[in-house]
């Protein structure tokens, strides 16, 4: 075993202190634990008189989940500051720097970003932010394609997707998304108001066989190297800034999951307006300011991935227009298959949203969970039809 153990408040601040032109020689340092203690220990460590800050972001050698104690591989702390570096090699003003990356400690030292909030919280303030679909969707169209053989050499892909096989996190998603929300499995965390929809849900073959195909792609397809994770809760933001965090769940997969993750996540703050703005012509805005955002997204990454390709492509067979026009409809389907399986598991699955959980009025809140699951499984059911980003627009707009 490597020299491992869990930082206390005070080794974090030992440990910053040796990162080279950082914080003052014998400075007075102040360290504060902020993670939300599941997997990660996070610590803010500062010198209040400079101002000066970093994070250092800690692997345990375990996730609580479900009350237990599940073992997690502290190899996903590289896996994260190597996916940490690639993104920001590819688009450098959209994630974290890092300083530093400790292997026997699984820790990851990076830029402090406690000037941009959680976009999850955002969302739920209520907070509009114009630049976020122009951001995302450049950082969505440069990692997945200068990871993939459309964009990279084809040799060095393959091993750079060695060094991202990341199978123990896969299997969360693998469980989490494609499989225990399909069926009466012990992770499921279902409110007693909405077991009759789940169990709808699990008997319902055809919905089962498109989310098995969804699984097998995600098994299968390594199209690019992925986020893994691209959830409101992995974004941090601020008027004239995003920035990506917490790619531990990075591996080669479809393109279309890190796409659907965002999709979906901006869905879900859709379903559940009714807990958060209250007065009906405040909502239908909101609603309205959303679903542009699903439509600038998709439209800004598609014009963002096709310009990459047509001007930096790597293999001639791929250079005709109608392969790209046959990959971006293939990739469009994906895109509404995952949007549709991220939704369904956060409304009963293992890992719920805020968005929904945090709305008080029972009511209001089982409305917010039927309308997530209205629209994740018609997503699903339709993807392999879908043809245009405004189909799942109306999806969502006829879902309220
Ligand atoms: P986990 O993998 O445990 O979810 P995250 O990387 O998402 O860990 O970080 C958990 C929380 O720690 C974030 O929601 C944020 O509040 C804080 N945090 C993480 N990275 C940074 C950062 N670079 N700057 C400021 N706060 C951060
Ligand atoms: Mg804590
Ligand atoms: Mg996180
Ligand atoms: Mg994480």
């Amino acid at each position: 075993m490597s020299n491992y153990r869990p930082l206390s408040e005070a080794e974090a601040i030992e440990y910053a202190r040796q990162i080279p032109e950082l914080f003052s020689p014998g400075a007075e340092l102040v360290s504060r634990e902020i993670g939300d203690g599941n997997l990660n220990l996070v610590f803010h460590i500062s010198e209040p008189s400079t101002g000066k800050s970093i994070i250092l972001k800690q692997a345990l050698p375990y996730a609580k989940v479900v009350g237990e104690s599940w073992p997690l591989t502290l190899d996903r702390a590289r896996i994260e500051s190597e996916a940490l570096q690639i993104e920001e090699s590819l688009c450098p003003d959209l994630v974290p720097h890092v300083y530093a990356y400790e292997k026997d400690l699984a820790l990851t030292v990076m830029e402090d970003l406690s000037d941009h909030v959680i976009m999850r919280r955002g969302l739920i303030e209520g907070n509009r932010y114009p630049l976020f679909a122009e951001h995302i969707s450049r950082f969505l169209a440069n990692t997945l394609f200068f990871t993939s053989d459309l964009g990279m050499n084809q040799q060095a892909k393959k091993l750079q997707q060695g060094r991202f096989i990341n199978p123990e996190l896969c299997k969360i998603t693998e469980d989490l998304i494609f499989s225990d929300p399909y069926r009466d499995a012990d992770t499921n965390n279902i409110e007693a108001h909405i077991r009759d929809a789940a169990e709808q849900i699990w008997t319902d073959n055809e919905l089962q066989l498109e989310v098995s195909l969804l699984r097998e792609k995600f098994l299968t397809k390594s199209q690019a190297l992925l986020h893994g994770d691209l959830h409101t809760g992995s974004i941090f933001i601020k008027p004239d800034s995003t920035k990506v965090i917490d790619p531990e769940f990075a591996y080669y997969g479809p393109m279309g999951f890190d796409i659907g993750a965002v999709l979906a996540n901006l869905l879900l703050n859709f379903a559940a307006q009714e807990g958060w703005s209250k007065d009906a012509s405040s909502r239908a805005d909101y609603r309205q300011y959303l679903l542009q955002t699903v439509r600038d997204v998709w439209t800004g990454f598609e014009r963002s991935f096709r310009q990459l390709w047509t001007e930096s492509g790597v293999d001639v067979m791929f250079s005709s227009e109608a392969y790209q026009n046959h990959f971006m409809s293939e990739l469009l389907k994906d895109v509404f298959g995952y949007t549709g399986a991220k939704m369904v598991r956060r409304v009963y699955g293992l890992a719920h949203v805020a968005d929904i959980d945090k709305i008080e009025d029972t009511a209001a809140r089982e409305r917010a969970q039927r309308i997530a699951l209205a629209i994740g499984t018609t997503l699903i059911r339709q993807h392999r039809k879908a043809a245009t980003i405004e189909e799942m627009i109306d999806i969502a707009a006829k879902s309220v």
